[in-house]
């Protein structure tokens, strides 16, 4: 049976880490602050919310909660964005993308202070994913991933990395940060042709398709470790799913993450250990 890779062992651990830095951070008169951006009451959300707050109190860092109604127009937006790039005591800003459809996501992006953009979506934060220099920070949810693997000691040094997914927020960035770690890394998209003979070669197997049990038994191999990024809707569990048919592949592989309880419990963890850096960046500037 696979060794089961929990998330919250790791998110622990890094709060752990995390709540000294702070202590550190605030002997200095300095406490890193999280702004949160949020319009509407979106599920997924108030559920990556619900997470931050709670890592954030673990850690003793600050968060100011900007709560815009779901029918709020461009121009209160904009305004209440500039305000948290303009305020020095906020160090870091989570907006929840995307926004509704009739506000720009794409000019939020654009607006965004890029030294505050502690979940990696502007521009200069993928840059810096792509060129391995400290501009921005990565996506949270790629940089969990890598968590994950650090914390249990997987070596990714000269092995084959297999992510299925290429989108901007996960795929594309942690193939990069993979990359960065020495892996040799395929991305696989829905174009890919014989994409479970791929993964079957995989030493680290990656699913971020967003397509519930995609992954099977085919995929995999005995010395494989398996994290699952997915989270989908499983009308038969009535509760979320990843994108690996977890009870198919967990007698035949290494490791695997589970969901939920895996990645997901990382993410906020990642976005707040990016807000002390962001914290510490900012003194350093000072
Ligand atoms: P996305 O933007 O929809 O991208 C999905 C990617 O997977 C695309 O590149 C797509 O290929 C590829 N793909 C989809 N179906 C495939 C298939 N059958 N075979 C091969 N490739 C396939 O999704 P995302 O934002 O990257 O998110 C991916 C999953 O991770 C979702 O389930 C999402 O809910 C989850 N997620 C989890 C966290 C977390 O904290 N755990 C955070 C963010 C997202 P093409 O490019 O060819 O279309």
């Amino acid at each position: 049976m696979a060794r089961i890779l929990t998330g919250k062992e790791v998110a622990d651990a890094l709060t752990k880490q995390l709540a000294k830095d702070v202590a550190a951070l605030k002997e200095q008169g300095v406490t890193p602050a999280l702004c949160i951006l949020r319009v509407g009451e979106r599920a997924a959300d108030l559920a990556y919310e619900k997470g931050a707050l709670k890592r954030a109190e673990m850690t003793g860092v600050a968060v100011k909660h900007v709560v815009l109604p779901e029918d709020a127009s461009q121009e209160q937006f904009d305004d209440a964005l500039r305000k948290a790039n303009e305020d020095d005591t906020v160090h870091g800003i989570l907006m929840c993308l995307p926004l509704p459809d009739h506000l720009d996501s794409e000019r939020a992006r654009k607006m965004l202070a890029p030294e505050k953009d502690v979940d990696g979506c502007t521009d200069l934060s993928l840059a810096g994913v792509f060129t391995k220099k400290p501009t921005g920070y990565p996506p949270c949810t790629a940089q969990a991933v890598i968590e994950i693997l650090r914390h249990y000691g997987i070596g990714i040094a000269g092995k084959r990395a297999v992510v299925i997914g290429r989108s901007l927020v996960v795929g594309r960035p942690l193939s990069m940060l993979l990359m960065h770690e020495h892996a040799t890394v395929t991305i696989c998209h829905t174009h890919t042709e014989g994409i479970a003979g791929i993964a079957r070669e995989a030493d680290i197997l990656v699913a971020a398709a967003g397509n519930l049990r995609f992954v099977t038994e085919a995929f995999t191999n005995a010395d494989q470790v398996v994290i699952d990024v997915g989270i989908n809707w499983d009308a038969e569990k009535n509760g979320i799913a990843g994108d690996v048919d977890q009870d198919a592949v967990l007698p035949h592989v290494r490791a695997i993450t589970p969901v939920p309880g895996g990645v997901g419990s990382v993410t906020s963890s990642a976005l707040i250990r990016h807000v002390v850096m962001a914290a510490k960046r900012a003194q350093e500037k000072a």
